[in-house]
């Protein structure tokens, strides 16, 4: 699924394009995520619970579904986080999703939690 997803999500200019210019695109763009931002931090389920996991990735992509900007706040979150773990829904993706895209560009990422 991390294949697919990210040539769904960062595909695009998005990727590796510089921090500051990503916060512009992301800042200037109405987004979804401004209304009720609580709703993109949902407790994140156990890395041992596939189907939870499952279901916590479908509200993802339901949450940033239409978003202007989401290969853009996607690619800005990964560079912000760098190998480390983020937290919470970010351009339709869950945390260890992201952690998935980072070990597919060959970073050295930590599995702690992952699956
Ligand atoms: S992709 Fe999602 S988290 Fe990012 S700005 Fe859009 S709605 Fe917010």
């Amino acid at each position: 699924m991390t294949t697919n997803l990210t040539d769904a999500l960062l595909s695009g200019a998005a990727i590796g394009q510089p921090v500051r210019e990503l916060e512009r695109r992301v800042l200037s763009s109405p987004r979804p995520c401004t209304a009720r931002p609580e709703d993109w931090f949902a407790e994140e389920p156990d890395a041992r619970s596939g189907r939870a996991r499952e279901i916590y990735e479908a509200l993802a992509r339901a949450l940033c579904r239409g978003c202007p900007v989401a290969s853009e706040c996607l690619e800005l979150a990964i560079q912000r986080e760098g190998a480390r773990p983020g937290f919470g829904v970010v351009g339709g993706v869950a945390s260890w999703q992201r952690q998935d895209i980072k070990r597919g560009r060959g970073w050295s990422v930590p599995r702690r939690g992952g699956r």
